[in-house]
């Protein structure tokens, strides 16, 4: 098969710098060589690939925008997304292996975390040799957090969890879960180590989508953890906010990634697969769907890069990061449906990326903000009138 040439009808690339592009390309040639070879077995097995853990970290993609001085890439926004979008093209659940140790756990740990705390677990979590998750979710709460009914209260010497967290990524795997619970009725980040006494997280079965990743409850009964392990600068429900703005801005380029990987399948498709003694790519309709797609993987590209340069300056508003996931995850999911229907009935088959991608864009539209809260997110940004409730 012909290896990945990219999708860039514009020209995005002199946008680009020169170490820009050589991150997304070292992580293009990583996904062909690792990640796509073994990505459909993993799928149907239900596993994560968890030896290409050691291969990420070497590449630096665990908190890769983070400080050299904890062994971390320090590369700036725009590769951090270009590695995401390539980390996608080759499946979601790696691509959220990667977000969720550098968004959603390395961040808040660098951003509201002790020294101690960052000596000890960022250079560790860089290496890939721990592996985190975030608890924020819950059975009974998951558009609206702040609901969260998982409680600290004070001992002696720390504290002790009570509740349940569900749709954790990572949970069964990680050594470290930075969970958020309320103490005094106030959100605050509480690192709980694995092997904790009350501590489980067991695996969710049966997903129909992103079944490469490990996906798990986290249930906290009379956990007692020391003192030193709640995350010491800051409470509030901005906390974890700010780590999913992180998130959902990688999540922004990643979708990308996908949309590319079934346009470049559907347009390959359409080129050789005749019917009626022609291409499929010579009919009008199938051209529609083609251009329709290069159209919003362009639009997202430019979008992306500009996010990325106003992340890189500090002036990206949350805001901006919910337009360019609601909009990019969108779309993404289009354009594997729109894949898929021009593959006809090749479109289910696992010898195409197209149905993977399709199924796993199906989490990706609800996780880290659904799409209708992105909605409401910059609907409020532009009228000035909340609308969740
Ligand atoms: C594979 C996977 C991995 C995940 N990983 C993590 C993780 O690592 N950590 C973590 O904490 N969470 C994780 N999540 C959870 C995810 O963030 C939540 O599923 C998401 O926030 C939505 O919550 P919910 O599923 O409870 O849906 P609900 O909040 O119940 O929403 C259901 C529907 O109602 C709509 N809705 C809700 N409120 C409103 C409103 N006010 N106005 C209009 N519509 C509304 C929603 O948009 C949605 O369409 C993961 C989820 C999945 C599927």
């Amino acid at each position: 098969m012909q290896k990945f040439q990219g999708v860039d009808y514009f020209n995005a690339d002199q946008l680009l710098n020169e170490e820009e592009i050589l991150v997304r390309n070292t992580v293009r040639h990583f996904v062909d060589d690792y990640i796509l070879p073994v990505i459909e077995e993993h799928y149907r097995a239900g596993t994560f690939p968890a030896p290409l853990i050691p291969k990420m970290a070497e590449l630096g993609l665990f908190g890769a925008t983070l400080p050299a001085r904890y062994g971390c890439a320090e590369m700036n926004n725009v590769a951090y997304g270009l590695a995401m979008q390539e980390l996608e093209r080759g499946d979601s659940a790696v691509r959220s292996f990667a977000s969720v140790q550098s968004a959603l756990v390395m961040y808040p740990i660098l951003t509201y975390g002790s020294e101690a705390q960052k000596d000890f677990w960022l250079p560790r979590l860089a290496r890939g040799e721990k592996i985190g998750c975030f608890g924020l979710t819950e059975p009974d709460y998951g558009s609206n957090p702040g609901g969260m009914i998982t409680r600290a209260e004070r001992t002696k010497d720390g504290y002790r969890l009570n509740g349940a967290k569900m749709w954790i990524t990572n949970g069964t795997v990680a050594d470290v879960a930075v969970v958020w619970a309320k103490l005094d009725g106030i959100v605050h980040g509480f690192l709980v180590e694995k092997g904790t006494k009350g501590f489980s997280a067991p695996e969710m079965k049966g997903k129909h989508s992103l079944r490469a990743s490990v996906t798990s409850e986290l249930v906290f009964e009379d956990v007692l953890i020391p003192a030193d392990n709640i995350l010491p600068n800051g409470s509030g429900l901005r906390l974890p906010l700010s780590c999913l703005s992180q998130a959902r801005y990688g999540i922004a380029w990643g979708a990308i990634g996908s949309a590319m990987a079934c346009y470049d399948a559907a347009l390959t498709y359409a080129q050789s697969r005749v019917q009626f003694a022609r291409p499929i790519a010579g009919y009008q309709l199938t051209q529609a769907k083609l251009v329709e797609m290069l159209s919003e993987i362009t639009k997202a590209q430019l979008l992306c890069v500009q996010l990325g340069r106003l992340k890189d300056q500090g002036s990206a508003r949350f805001q901006q990061i919910s337009l360019a996931k609601r909009n990019n995850v969108f779309h993404a999911l289009a354009i594997a449906r729109e894949a898929r229907s021009i593959l006809g009935a090749n479109g289910i088959l696992d010898e195409y990326p197209v149905m993977r991608h399709a199924a796993n864009l199906e989490s990706v539209i609800t996780y880290e903000g659904t799409h209708e809260m992105h909605t409401l997110i910059v609907g409020e940004d532009i009228t000035g009138h909340p609308a969740y409730t």
